[in-house]
């Protein structure tokens, strides 16, 4: 058995993605923190994280590009540890599957799946959570200090412990899909966004009201899925990448959430 656990960092990494765009300061946190902490840099996920920092450090300064792409190995870190704690096989009785499809209604909101089960961390079992997919609720910081005062149903009571969990549970519908998207994605929702769906040429696509200025956009193609953030005060994309038919998700985004459109000129 490794005697490393992962887990403070990867919360780190789920941290500084949780916002809109990464800004220096937030990679600089992740530099200090990879210093700090030497162990880290021998396994994964930190030694890709080291590996990549050096990189983007070695001019003095961060570029646009550079911080699209350690946001997009923070991405990448976030979407393969919701497979690791795939792998350790939370098994979910058979006999929740009916009850769970019934809550497959009308409304967008997270369905009741009365199951619990206890989530440990990689390797070393060192980080114990407890997982209520009724609330759902979870025993994690994150969850405890950001997510745990939101109505019941709301998406953003979900920390990373309940998607991956939910993801496990077959039940259907539009709420399925967007758990999916959040797994495949590496994207926790933000505590304070609320999700609507749409429709791009029959493919699904998720837009989220904005927070500190940022919307999240989820966009499904050929099976995959791509998240894009969205600046609805500077009417920007972040790290300047636009998605296809950016005007047309704009459009499902303004639709969803007028306000997001104010800042339009
Ligand atoms: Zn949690």
């Amino acid at each position: 058995m490794e005697s490393y656990d992962p887990t403070p960092l990867i919360d780190l990494c789920e941290a500084i993605l949780a916002d809109g765009e990464l800004s220096a300061d937030e990679v600089y946190r992740l530099s200090e923190f990879l210093n700090a902490t030497p162990e880290c840099t021998l396994h994964w996920p930190g030694k890709e994280l080291a590996t990549l920092l050096v990189e983007v450090w070695k001019d003095g300064e961060i570029s646009l590009d550079e911080l699209g792409q350690v946001a997009g190995l923070l991405v990448e870190i976030h979407t393969h540890w919701h497979d690791r704690i795939a792998e350790n096989g939370i098994d979910v009785p058979a006999s929740l599957l009916p009850a769970a499809e019934q809550e497959d209604a009308e409304a967008f909101s997270l369905p009741k799946i009365d199951f619990k089960t206890t989530i440990t961390s990689f390797t070393t079992g060192a980080y114990e959570y407890e997982v209520d997919l009724n609330e759902p609720s979870c025993t994690c910081d994150d969850w405890k200090e950001k997510r745990s005062k939101l109505p019941r149903g709301h998406f953003g009571r979900c920390c990373k412990h309940i998607i991956s969990l939910m993801k496990n549970v077959p039940f259907r519908g539009k709420v399925r899909i967007l758990i999916d998207a959040f797994a495949s994605t590496g994207t926790t929702p933000h505590p304070e966004r609320e999700w609507c769906a749409g429709n791009l040429d029959g493919d699904n696509v998720f837009v989220s009201s904005p927070a500190y200025g940022w919307s999240d956009i989820l966009v499904q193609s050929s099976e995959k899925w791509a998240h894009y953030k969205y600046n609805v005060l500077d009417s920007r994309w972040a790290y300047q990448k636009e998605p296809a038919q950016a005007n047309v998700l704009l459009e499902i985004l303004t639709d969803a959430f007028p306000e997001t459109a104010q800042s339009k000129k």
